[in-house]
């Protein structure tokens, strides 16, 4: 049986991961729209391989390009942030979010009124607008599948009635400078960041992952996707990334998700689900691997975990606020600008100078994150002075 697909962000690292496993599978999706910032080229590429309905290029400025690219095609082509809207609100069997930052979400949001199933990478658009969104998908019936390999690790593992879980453990690589001194982190490179050990990833996850405000901002999001109260999640470093994340019941019996580091694994699972897909990874050989190791996160050489508990605890406009200052201080790392310690002290200014209102529609969220942008931006204009 044919099912409809949209894939938002189709060009980025996830977007690639998800149409590797259509490309195997290809008599059983008719795509709907893919979509791109600015990699007209690649967008069109892509396009030409499956055959959308549409293709977006968020950014309109390359709106020519894709055009051109596309012409004689018989593919639609559209340009600009509501064009993103307008392909979501096209309500897809299946749409994979998987545009990074805030940018994604008002697709996300489209999406999720649609009614349909959203496979959920981006992660940003549920630690800006997370209360929002879950109610919105409760009004429409959606359902919300998550991608981010943690989330798709616990959303396996639970079962039954979640007021018997007691814990949920939420893994966490620890990045590339999990065994740095401060002193070491405060001289490291965007080159070194970006490195990471286990995983793959776009550019800004992986420096997230390098700060672990990653960890927090999914902390966040599992805080949305999975009620349990924020005292029953929990952090765990496992430098390996085999175990995904652990559900620990009442009862004393713990459930995990292992699989190999490689995102497939989890958008196979929310693309077949309740069914399975084969993929093309490599089953874990867990006598080549020969340990599992695990130690308690440190949040004094780490600090952006305890923000991002604080911004729980806070709640109301906090959690975007956070979010916003990250995505500006991780740009400005990325462009040289600001050191690596930097990201995490930035952000705890941005939270300490000023507190947001509590947003009651996704206007007020995209006010917040307007307005923490510029106060991150203004923190370092200050200085690089
Ligand atoms: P990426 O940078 O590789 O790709 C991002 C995609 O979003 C690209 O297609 C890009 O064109 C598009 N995009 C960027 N800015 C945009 C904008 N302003 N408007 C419209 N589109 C825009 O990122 P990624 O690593 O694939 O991550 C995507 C999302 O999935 C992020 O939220 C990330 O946290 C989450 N995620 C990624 C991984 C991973 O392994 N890469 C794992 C878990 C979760
Ligand atoms: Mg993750």
């Amino acid at each position: 049986m044919t099912r409809t697909l949209s894939v938002f962000g189709a060009t980025g690292s996830v977007g690639a991961s998800t149409l590797d496993l259509v490309r195997r599978n290809r008599d059983a999706w008719e795509i709907v729209a893919l979509t791109a910032h600015s990699d007209a080229a690649g967008l069109a590429a892509l396009a030409k391989e499956f055959r959308p309905h549409v293709a977006v290029i968020g950014d309109a400025l390359y709106a020519g390009d894709l055009r051109k690219a596309l012409a004689g095609e018989g593919i639609l082509v559209a340009a600009g942030p509501d064009a993103l809207i307008e392909a979501a609100k096209m309500g897809a069997e299946v749409t994979m979010a998987a545009i990074v930052g805030c940018a994604g979400l008002a697709p996300t949001m489209a999406a999720i009124e649609c009614g349909k199933t959203v496979a959920l990478a981006n992660k940003e658009s549920l630690v800006a607008a997370g209360a929002l969104m879950m109610a919105a998908a409760r009004a429409s019936g959606a359902t919300i599948l998550p991608v981010d390999s943690e989330h798709n690790a616990i959303f396996q593992c639970l079962a039954g009635d979640i007021s018997r879980v007691a814990k949920i453990t939420l893994t966490a690589s620890g990045g590339p400078f999990r065994t740095r001194s401060s002193d070491e982190m405060r001289v490291m490179t965007p080159d070194q960041a970006v490195a990471h050990p286990n995983w793959s990833m776009g550019a800004k996850i992986s420096v997230d992952s390098a700060t672990m405000m990653n960890k927090g901002l999914e902390l966040i999001e599992a805080y949305h996707l999975f009620p349990v109260g924020l005292d029953r999640l929990d952090i765990l470093v496992h430098p390996q990334s085999i175990i995904h994340s652990m559900v620990s019941y009442v009862d004393g019996s713990t459930l995990a998700q292992l699989g190999p580091p490689d995102m497939r694994v989890p958008i196979a699972s929310a693309l077949a689900w309740p069914d399975r897909m084969a993929t093309p990874c490599a089953p874990l050989d867990l006598a080549a691997i020969g340990k599992l190791e695990f130690e308690a996160p440190d949040e004094v050489r780490f600090p952006a975990t305890r923000l991002c508990r604080d911004a729980i605890r806070e709640g109301g406009g906090r959690p975007a606020q956070l979010n916003a200052a990250n995505e500006i201080a991780v740009a400005a790392f990325l462009g040289g600008k600001i050191g690596f310690l930097d990201i995490a002290a930035l952000v705890e200014r941005v939270m300490d100078a000023h507190a947001p209102i509590a947003p009651q529609t996704l206007h007020d969220v995209f006010t917040i994150d307007a307005q923490s942008r510029v106060q991150a931006a203004d923190l370092i204009s200050a200085l690089v002075a």
